[in-house]
């Protein structure tokens, strides 16, 4: 049994779409189990939505629910045959439904509205894409994610129950995914009171790996815009190069620096499992991709470079200019675990504590507010992270240049600098 997960941009329009169900015709007959993402822009769209039904702006309201729904029926008319568009009838139902729940007065807090709204999108562009794969003569089951993964309930970034979900997987899903190609959505979950609750931002190869750790299966394909991991993002290095194995390991560590080409959690249940991950081109199928496995011998003098964008640099010194203790530090992070913030890099002085997070508008402010209370704040927005593995010098000075860096870590074959806009 194979998972492949076709993210957005492989099913961004008509056209793409097509190109999923080309892909797909090169392994009819095979078991597989397909994890589709919202299409295009979508996700960042529903965001939108969700903002304006929680701050109850009525006009932006109706604005991006008609964009959305412009948008997919666009791909639809795109990919109608001549059966006309009473096969994408339910469609029209799934937006009478976000529509209604859109009217509904607000309640419960923000991620939990957020997870209601946004889960849409994967619901959306996965009954368009089964039912094109129908009519492309592809039979295949569409079946709801949030009856199989189940988590904790924690919204926007549910945390996976694994026995149940590994068990309900394996006694309910595998059967049929052995009889019959599987189309479901990545990125949505359920809580233990069904109710929706997504994995995070790009969760949707995530969704893959827990599928494939449940089904035992032999491989997961990731189909990207890319011919597989890069060193560097191209358009940010034009001599990025294109990487044909990592081991898990390597691709843990990549993905907890920020490298946006494998989710963070996707890689530790295929590890547990030795189940290899495939990062391949949708646009070129017989290129090879990058391999991460254990198997996988890499190349260990070659430079990786991540940049993380949307940083915010925080130091805090006690009032009394006394030594920060660690009655301090247990402090900050009980504050900074309490608005979920992650400390993506930290450093200390004697009167001083800084650290580094993603900046999340929402919570940005309460959290330096919170901090405010007990200690002297300093901040740096809009930063750059830049972290480099196996660094190089000359390239990595190239890359710096004009830029002020405004904290510096230098450990053995990782270098971590952060950039002032
Ligand atoms: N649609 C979700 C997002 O854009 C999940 C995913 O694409 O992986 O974050
Ligand atoms: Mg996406």
């Amino acid at each position: 049994m194979k998972v492949f997960k076709f993210g957005g941009a492989s099913v961004k329009n008509a056209e793409a779409v097509k190109n999923v169900a080309h892909i797909l015709k090169h392994f009819v007959g095979e078991p597989l189990l397909v994890v589709v993402s919202a299409m295009g822009k979508t996700t960042n769209a529903l965001e939108r939505l969700t903002e304006a039904y929680v701050t109850k702006d009525e006009k932006q309201k109706q604005d991006i629910l008609i964009e959305i729904k412009r948008f997919h029926d666009e791909v639809i008319s795109g990919l109608l045959s001549g059966k006309g568009s009473h096969t994408y009838d339910d469609i029209d139902n799934l937006f009478i439904e976000l529509e209604c729940l859109l009217e509904t007065p607000v309640e419960g807090n923000y991620d939990y509205n957020y997870d209601q709204i946004v889960s849409f999108g994967e619901v959306f562009s996965t009954r368009i894409v089964s039912t094109y794969l129908k009519e492309a003569g592809i039979s295949n089951r569409w079946i709801d994610a949030r009856n199989f993964i189940q988590t904790d309930g924690t919204y926007r970034e549910g945390r996976v129950d694994w026995n149940t979900t590994a068990d309900i997987i394996s006694k309910k899903l595998k059967p049929i995914a052995l009889k019959q190609l599987i189309v479901t959505q990545g990125f949505i979950a359920q809580s233990p009171d069904k109710q929706t609750v997504t994995l995070g931002r790009e969760g949707s190869d995530y969704s893959a790996a827990i599928f494939a750790y449940g089904l035992d299966a032999e491989s997961v394909s990731i189909w990207k815009d890319v011919s597989g991991v890069m060193n560097a993002d191209p358009k940010r290095l034009q001599k990025a190069v294109k990487v044909d194995g990592l081991n898990y390991n390597t691709a843990i560590e990549l993905a907890y620096y920020g490298a946006t080409v494998i989710h963070p959690k996707t890689i530790q249940p295929l590890k547990s499992k030795n189940i290899p991950l495939y990062v391949r081109s949708f646009l070129n199928i017989n290129e090879k991709g990058t391999e991460v496995s254990t198997s996988q011998k890499e190349d260990t003098s070659l430079p990786f470079y991540i940049f993380k964008d949307q940083q915010t640099l925080i130091s805090l010194s006690t009032r009394d200019f006394s030594f920060i203790i660690e009655n301090h530090l247990k402090e900050i992070f009980t504050i900074l675990n309490e608005y979920g913030f992650r400390v993506n890099l930290m450093q200390n002085s004697a009167i001083s504590f800084s650290f580094v997070v993603n900046d999340k508008p929402q919570k940005m402010q309460a959290l330096i507010d919170r901090l405010s209370e007990d200690f002297q704040v300093a901040v740096v927005h809009n930063c750059q992270m830049l972290t480099v593995r196996n660094p190089e010098k000359a390239q990595l000075s190239e890359l710096i240049s004009g830029k002020t860096v405004a904290m510096e870590q230098r450990g053995s074959n990782v270098w971590q600098l952060v950039l002032e806009a």
